[in-house]
C-alpha cells in the first residue's frame, strides 16, 4: 500500500510523491483509496481471488509517518470497512522518516495492527545527509532510534552506500552500523544509490562501491545479521515475510497510487497509476513469467535449484564455473546460491544463465 506524501522532496529520489498543501490533500488520497479499492477488487474478482486475511501488510512512502493518528485509525476502520484483517501472526510493517514520528503515533500505528518498523535513516552522518537532501537531522535519527529501543519493536533501518563523495569525505559506513546497533534493530536493509542522468552529484566509481558493499556485507555477516537477499540483512527469524514474497514470486495486492500487484496463478502484474481509478496491466508470458522467477530466486541467499532449470547440464558447468570464481555460497551441488561477490554480479550473471 502507497502513501505517496513526502514533507520535501529529496534530490536524488524517483518515487512516485509529492508535497501536500495541506491536510485536505490528504483527505483527498483517502477519498481516492476507496475508488481505487473498488477498481482493484473488481480486477481480483474476475481473476478469482479474494480479500481475506493478510499474511502480510507493507505500507510505503512517500512518508507514511506523516499520516499520523489520523491514517492510522482511517486504515483500521477501512481494513475493517473492506473485510481484509491482518492475521495477528502476520507481518505489517510501515515506512517511518526520523522526525516524522511521535510516540503517539507510533501507538496508533501499534493500535492498528501495525507491529514491524522500517525507519529511512540513509546515513547517520550529518555531512551525507545534507548531500542526500535528506530534511532530518542526526538528531532526528538518535530519537526515532531511542524510540524504537524504548518501545522494543521489530524494526529494520535502511542505509545508503555508495554516495556522492563518500571516498573524498571519507565516509564511515561501517562506524555509523555500529553505532545504529546499540539501538537493537532485528534488521538492515543497504541498498546502492541509483540516481538519475545529469544527477547535480558524482557518484563514486564502481570500485569503491564494490569495495564499500563487501565492507557492509562482511560486517553485518559477522555481526549477527544474515545476508538473506542482495540488499537485505536480518537476525535470525527477523527476515522481511513481505519482501519474501515479492522474491518468492507469490501473488500480491496493491493499493495506492503507483503501487504494483501481482496475480500470480494468472501470470498478470499490475500498476494503479496517479488517477487510482486507471490500473495497467501486463500479461507476461510463460517465458517471462520463469525468467522472473528465476532473477527473484537468485536475489536471495535460498538460491535456485538447478532441478528447476532447463537445460541441467548447462547450468552444472556454469554452477561449476561461478564456484571457482568464488561468487557462490557453500551449498548443496544442487542449488545455486550467490554470495555476496557474486551478488555485486548479478545482473551480468543472469544474462549468461538465461
Ligand atoms: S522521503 Fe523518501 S520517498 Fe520522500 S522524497 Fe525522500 S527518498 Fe523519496
Amino acid at each position: 500500500m502507497h502513501f505517496p506524501f513526502c514533507k520535501h522532496l529529496c534530490n536524488y529520489c524517483d518515487f512516485y510523491k509529492f508535497v501536500p498543501n495541506s491536510f485536505e490533500d490528504i483527505e483527498k488520497h483517502q477519498k481516492n483509496l476507496q475508488l481505487n479499492y473498488e477498481v482493484v477488487s473488481k480486477l481480483h474478482s474476475d481473476n478469482g481471488y479474494t480479500w481475506g486475511e493478510l499474511d502480510t501488510l507493507f505500507l510505503g512512502g512517500g512518508t507514511p509517518s506523516l499520516w499520523g493518528v489520523e491514517g492510522a485509525r482511517y486504515l483500521k476502520n477501512k481494513f475493517e470497512d473492506w473485510n481484509i484483517s491482518l492475521k495477528s501472526s502476520g507481518e505489517n510493517t510501515v515506512e517511518f522518516n526520523p522526525g516524522s514520528l511521535d510516540d503517539k503515533t507510533l501507538q496508533s500505528f501499534l493500535d492498528s495492527g501495525f507491529n514491524r518498523f522500517s525507519i529511512g535513516m540513509q546515513s547517520l552522518n550529518p555531512t551525507f545527509l545534507k548531500i542526500l537532501d535528506r530534511i532530518h537531522s542526526l538528531e532526528d535519527c538518535f530519537e526515532i532510534l531511542k524510540l524504537m529501543k524504548k518501545a522494543n519493536v521489530n524494526y529494520s533501518i535502511d542505509l545508503m552506500i555508495g554516495l556522492p563523495y563518500g571516498h573524498e569525505k571519507k565516509r564511515d559506513v561501517i562506524d555509523e552500523l555500529k553505532r545504529a546497533m546499540v539501538y537493537d534493530p532485528s534488521h538492515f536493509s543497504v541498498y546502492i544509490l541509483t540516481v538519475k542522468e545529469n544527477y547535480l552529484h558524482p557518484i563514486p566509481d564502481e570500485d569503491y562501491i564494490a569495495d564499500e558493499y563487501l565492507k557492509v556485507s562482511e560486517f553485518l555477516n559477522t555481526h549477527g545479521f544474515n545476508q538473506y537477499e542482495v540488499s537485505n540483512f536480518s537476525k535470525v527469524g527477523f527476515e522481511s515475510q513481505h519482501n519474501l514474497k515479492y522474491w518468492d514470486s507469490e501473488s500480491v495486492a496493491a493499493l495506492g497510487p503507483s503501487a504494483t500487484g501481482f496475480l500470480v496463478e494468472k501470470r498478470k502484474r499490475y500498476k494503479c497509476g496517479p488517477n487510482y481509478q486507471h490500473i495497467k496491466i501486463e500479461n507476461l508470458t510463460k517465458k517471462e513469467f520463469t525468467l522472473e522467477k528465476i532473477y527473484m530466486k537468485l536475489r536471495t541467499k535460498t538460491g535456485i535449484s538447478i532441478e528447476t532449470l532447463e537445460d541441467r547440464s548447462k547450468a552444472m558447468a556454469l554452477r561449476k564455473k561461478w564456484n571457482s570464481l568464488g561468487l557462490l555460497n557453500e551449498t548443496s551441488p544442487e542449488i545455486i546460491s550467490l554470495n555476496a561477490n557474486g551478488f555485486l554480479l548479478i545482473d551480468s550473471l543472469i544474462n549468461e544463465l538465461i
